[in-house]
């Protein structure tokens, strides 16, 4: 419809505007939907995805793996490294929690990085795709890789931390900072999920 309005050089009708707004609004309420079950198979994964399979999203046609731009996080990344877009995308409230909580635990003499915090939608499809190369079907590889329409890393609401000892560390002082493990399955991933010296929330198992 709109293209063959542009094809005729006509503006858009007041009705046919009134059908882009509902279709682009359409299109953002379901980017926003982020109820997951699964996120991905452990940080060591999240590298880029080396082969350049066929996506069915958009933004992954130019081909190539994922980069910095798309959250890629260099090895020993601190959540004060904000000149990254792994961490400088992260939902500020997120971002600011996880610098106390590593503050506070770099006084107990433990050393935590991110591994991964924002992750572009083209990063999250490449997890998604590999993840079904691996095991097979999208149902099987959704127990481990979120799909990117309902990623938390891709809305900028959830950070992977590492090594064990830091992720030892948040599960027994994170709430503290408000940050929670919210996965059952993935002992280094934490949001935002209660107040600060709050209780956290029951965590998501992934239906098997
Ligand atoms: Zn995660």
């Amino acid at each position: 419809m709109l293209i063959n309005h542009l094809r005729r050089g006509r503006r858009p009708t007041v009705p046919g505007r009134l059908a882009i707004v509902a279709t682009v609004i359409g299109l953002v309420l379901t980017g926003c939907t982020a109820v997951s079950g699964a996120d991905e198979t452990s940080p060591s994964s999240a590298g880029p995805a080396s082969r350049s399979g066929r996506s069915s999203g958009s933004g992954s046609a130019q081909g190539g793996p994922p980069s910095a731009a798309d959250g890629v996080l260099p090895d020993h990344t601190s959540a004060y490294d904000t000149d990254l877009p792994g961490v400088a995308k992260l939902d500020p409230a997120l971002r600011e929690a996880v610098q106390r909580a590593e503050t506070a635990m770099t006084k107990d003499g433990i050393t935590m990085q991110v591994t991964t915090g924002w992750r572009s939608k083209k990063y999250q499809e490449e997890l998604m795709e590999k993840a079904i190369r691996k095991y097979g079907s999208k149902k099987n590889a959704k127990e481990y890789v979120a799909d990117p329409d309902e990623s938390h890393h891709v809305t900028g609401h959830a950070v992977d931390i590492g090594p064990t000892d830091a992720d030892d560390w948040l599960n027994r002082h994170g709430s503290r900072y408000g940050l929670c493990q919210t996965l059952s399955n993935e002992i280094w991933h934490f949001e935002l999920a209660t107040t600060p010296g709050g209780t956290c929330p029951p965590m998501t198992t992934p239906k098997k």
